[in-house]
């Protein structure tokens, strides 16, 4: 099963990698994609630009076998659209294939604002990753969308190619890249929040506020 994890990762940060590892694990599956956004439609201005973050999600995974970057969203023009993401991928795994995107709740409380959300659950499985805060509406479109369509058996997901939500509970970091680029911007150290490589590189460039080739 090829699974996509999406985020503008701005910056990437150890509760991103602690939980595609973890889903990697419970899917069973060899490999997470992690698909940074290009211009991210819901919200406003990132603090990286693309290219930046792209190479900061690089430098976290490079040794992690089970991570990788698929930087499509990136070249593509314009907003990032998760169901346009799904139509390529379909398109290159082929009608068959099983394919999932994750996502934690607070993204998929939004769900029935995403462009052509309705399509995209017949375009792949939706992982659903409890994240701490209010939760779904359970009068909303996406917690009725969830009832219809969820299973509790990971094996359903590797025998047909999409259609079907699973909620996981994992162990969840509590960590944020608002609170990362925040304490960067206080002069703080976010060490330990990050994999120092992508510390570095923060640092490297300037990002965040962060003073170029300051100190940990
Ligand atoms: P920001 O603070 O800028 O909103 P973020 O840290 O929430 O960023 P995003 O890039 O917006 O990161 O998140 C991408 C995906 O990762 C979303 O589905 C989000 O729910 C999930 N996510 C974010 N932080 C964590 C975390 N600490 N543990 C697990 N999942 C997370």
């Amino acid at each position: 099963m090829h699974v996509i994890y999406g985020g503008t990762f701005d910056p990437i940060h150890h509760g991103h990698l602690r939980l595609a590892l973890e889903i990697s694990d419970r899917l069973s599956v060899n490999q997470v994609s992690l698909v940074p956004c290009h211009i991210p439609p819901h919200r406003g201005d990132t603090g990286a630009t693309s290219e930046q973050r792209w190479k900061l999600l690089e430098l976290a995974v490079a040794d992690e076998p089970q991570l990788r970057v698929d930087d499509r969203e990136l070249r593509r023009a314009g907003a990032s659209y998760t169901a346009d993401t799904l139509r390529q991928l379909r398109h290159e795994l082929g009608p068959d294939a099983p394919l999932a995107m994750v996502v934690g709740t607070d993204a998929f409380a939004g769900f029935d604002r995403w462009q052509e959300w309705q399509q995209i659950p017949d375009l792949a499985h939706i992982i659903v990753v409890r994240r701490p805060g209010p939760g779904l509406d359970p009068d909303g479109e996406p917690s009725r969308m969830l009832a219809k369509r969820a299973v509790r058996d990971v094996r359903l997901l590797h025998n047909q190619p999409g259609g079907l939500m699973l909620e996981l509970d994992p162990p969840l970091l509590d960590i944020s890249a608002t609170g990362i680029r925040e304490r960067i911007g206080d002069g703080r150290s976010p060490r330990y929040l990050v994999p120092d490589s992508v510390w570095r590189e923060i640092r490297r460039l300037g990002l965040y506020g962060a003073c170029p080739g300051g100190n940990f």
